[in-house]
């Protein structure tokens, strides 16, 4: 049904000179030959993100039915609906309402208690008019042009274990198998997921949104946001790993070429660079989310 004329006028009036726009570009892609995407990106109004689904090593169990994939799609989901119920909510308190959700999506026929149960990163950014909210959760991390300087926000709990784990993996005996090996990275990395002294991601746990990186910065003003970019570890990997652009780079290409063509590099450097790898895949999942904002002077 219309509404009457005469509230549509009234809103558009409201509006008129009171927001800023935010402009969202976004490209997410699995490595060449492979059709499953783990990562996702989203925009729904004000709230956009990349969630980074953790894939699973062939032969390991997850006590899950539905997969990693299923996963991510039911958090974003989630979270949109989280979003629509409570929009002045937190960005915490909306993914701990959406990580419970997904619980109850399950169906029962999961075992959430199991170690290796579906998780992912979570990258999420929210225009507030004349404000943003954001959320780091995992290795997804966010970078800013704020007040014409460029920061990035990173969650490096998974990062500071994934040392530690490596160091204790290598101290095992010489005669340890390559797939034995495996197995106990795995099995010490899971161990430490969503708990005290390991590190926090999205999963069966609510809590785990409580301990993500949140913070609040200006749309207006002298610091005022300009750009931000969103990151699976894919992507940011052209920075971290390869180290063939800083953050200020990665912006400039994403404005400049756009998300597309940064996504591209990351397989160009995959094919270039592979021991720079640190990790045992030999290509990711990459996404990239470009959001500008007007500076509102002519
Ligand atoms: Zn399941």
């Amino acid at each position: 049904m219309r509404p009457p004329t005469t509230s549509v006028a009234a809103e558009a009036t409201r509006v008129v000179g009171a927001a800023r726009t935010m402009r969202v570009r976004s490209a997410s892609a699995p490595p060449p030959g492979r059709s499953v995407n783990e990562d996702l990106v989203f925009r729904l109004g004000p709230m956009t993100g990349v969630l980074d689904g953790a894939s699973v090593p062939e032969g390991f169990d997850t006590g899950c039915a539905h997969g990693t994939a299923w996963y991510v799609r039911h958090l974003a989901a989630r979270l949109g609906l989280a979003e629509a119920v409570r929009p002045t909510a937190t960005l915490m308190s909306n993914l701990a309402a959406a990580i419970l959700a997904v619980r109850a999506d399950h169906g029962g026929e999961c075992d959430l208690d199991h170690p290796g149960t579906p998780s992912s990163t979570v990258c999420l950014l929210r225009d507030g008019g004349d404000h943003v909210d954001y959320l780091v959760l995992c290795d997804s991390p966010l970078v800013l042009d704020a007040g014409g300087r460029v920061s990035v926000v990173t969650d490096d709990r998974l990062d500071a274990g994934t040392a530690e784990l490596r160091a204790m993996v290598a101290a095992l005996p010489g005669d340890v198998d390559r797939v034995t090996r495996l197995r106990r990275a795995v099995d010490m990395q899971r161990a430490r997921m969503n708990r005290t002294h390991g590190y926090w991601v999205a999963a069966a746990d609510p809590d785990a949104a409580f301990h993500a990186v949140t913070g609040t910065l200006p749309l207006r003003g002298a610091g005022a946001v300009r750009r931000a970019v969103l990151l699976s570890d894919g992507a940011s990997a052209l920075v971290e790993q390869f180290g063939l652009l800083d953050w200020a780079g990665l912006l400039e290409v994403a404005t400049a070429a756009g998300p597309g063509a940064l996504v591209d590099r990351v397989r160009a450097a995959e094919r270039d660079h592979p021991d720079r790898l640190r990790r045992h895949k030999a290509a990711d999942d990459a996404s990239v989310v470009l959001c500008e904002f007007d500076t509102g002077q002519p």
